[in-house]
């Protein structure tokens, strides 16, 4: 059985070890049977996502799409961020798509801390001021998500006919629901 990763000492040494050594030889064996150095740069399915970084979402996988189909943007939370947008832009502008979907999910840790929270424990750990980072926790995952599309639309560099969807994913069952107008309405007023 292998030993759970345990803070500090030795046994994190190990644990980094371990994933390092797999990930590598795993990469051996990838590229032993690689069959898609084919594959064009512009994404097949025309499709960007921004989605949560969070471990449990596959994105590819419970959306069906393969390797070359779509731009996926990650980040915690699956936040319109400034990074967020420069990466829209190229990719609508410079690389044809036409489709935007953003997904958040359930059980996101965004939901799990405040940032001044974040940034008092920043300050007493490392004695540096994070006053200038906005994490940007949020309490209602439904009304982020909807705030991100009204992000999206308000970005003046996409094309207009741009194809805009929100979701939420249930780490739980695998479901996507998706967000509805109401909601980014109600986002695009407050
Ligand atoms: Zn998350």
């Amino acid at each position: 059985m292998r030993t759970p990763p345990v803070r500090g000492g030795e046994n994190q040494k190990e644990n980094h070890m371990g994933i390092y050594q797999e990930t590598l030889q795993s990469n051996e064996n990838y590229a032993k049977e690689f069959k898609l150095g084919h594959l064009p740069m512009p994404p097949g399915r025309k499709l960007a996502i921004v989605a949560c970084m969070d471990a449990r979402l596959t994105v590819e996988q419970f959306l069906g799409l393969s390797t070359g189909g779509a731009h996926i943007i990650r980040n915690a939370g699956g936040l319109i961020t400034d990074d967020a947008v420069r990466s829209l832009v190229i990719s609508t502008q410079l690389l044809g798509t036409r489709t935007i979907y953003v997904i958040q999910h359930t059980d996101c840790g965004m939901l799990t801390f405040r940032d001044e929270e974040l940034r008092e424990r920043l300050a007493k750990e490392t004695g540096k001021d994070a006053s200038h980072i906005h994490f940007q926790s949020f309490t209602d995952t439904e009304a982020s998500v909807a705030r991100q599309i009204q992000r999206i639309r308000e970005i003046p560099f996409l094309p207009k006919d741009i194809d805009v969807h929100g979701f939420l994913y249930d780490v739980r069952t695998g479901k996507l629901q998706e967000i509805g107008l109401e909601a980014v309405k109600a986002a695009a007023q407050g």
